[in-house]
């Protein structure tokens, strides 16, 4: 590819993408996720701090780093999170050194924040690609049903949680791509395609 290119060009694919994956809570970002890392091996997830407490099938590490607030004040307030948010009276907050380790050795990383992290993410400054996908469902009354199909919240948490989608889908036109999870396959397979385009999408690479 290179001796068809003039100096200092390339495709964006050669150096670590972040895909920033966010949406209304219900839109399915997490198995949207967990799906598109099981099909493409070069993607790998930046795992975030959270103050929430572990649900049973998440692991330390692996879904998030649990963290008292104590220790997630202190990495804020030592500049050491991207991006952080307080979302239903828990913390969280993008790792910065993590996700800059991980891009700079190439990896493709996929974040999973909600919609005003995301916006954060691409204003924070990183020296790396950054892609906006907004994930949501076919319909307001599917985003409805998929919230209380969780089960795991009482009703005034649940009210919240749409006032809030309310909020986040009028920042829609802020993001590169619009995706809807109507059949998970589908959406997983779009996002991939997504994934494939803007690795080959053509660059100046500044250093
Ligand atoms: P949950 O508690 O359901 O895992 O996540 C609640 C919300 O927090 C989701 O919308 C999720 O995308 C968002 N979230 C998870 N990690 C981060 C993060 O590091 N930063 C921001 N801004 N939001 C996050």
């Amino acid at each position: 590819m290179r001796e068809f290119l003039p100096p200092g060009w390339g495709v964006q694919g050669e150096r670590g993408i972040a895909f920033v994956i966010t949406g209304p809570s219900g839109a399915g970002k997490s198995s949207v996720i967990n799906e598109l890392l099981r099909r493409d091996p070069r993607l790998t997830f930046s795992v975030s701090a959270t103050t929430r407490p572990k649900r049973p099938d998440e692991v330390h590490g692996r879904d998030y780093y649990f963290v008292s607030q104590q220790d997630f004040l202190r990495l804020r307030d030592e500049g050491k999170l991207l991006e952080w948010t307080e979302y239903q009276g828990h913390f969280y907050g993008t790792p910065r050194e993590e996700v800059e380790r991980k891009l700079t050795t190439g990896k493709d990383l996929v974040l999973n924040v909600e919609v005003r992290g995301a916006l954060a993410i691409a204003r924070a400054g990183i020296q790396h690609p950054v892609v906006l996908i907004f994930l949501v469902p076919p319909s307001w009354e599917e985003l409805v049903r998929r919230i209380e199909a969780r089960g795991t919240e009482p009703p005034e948490a649940l009210t919240e949680r749409l006032r809030i989608a309310r909020e986040e889908v009028q920042l829609i036109p802020e993001f590169h791509y619009l995706v809807v999870n109507a059949v998970l396959e589908g959406a997983v397979e779009e996002i991939l395609c997504i994934v494939r385009a803007e690795r080959r999408r053509l660059v100046r690479w500044s250093g």
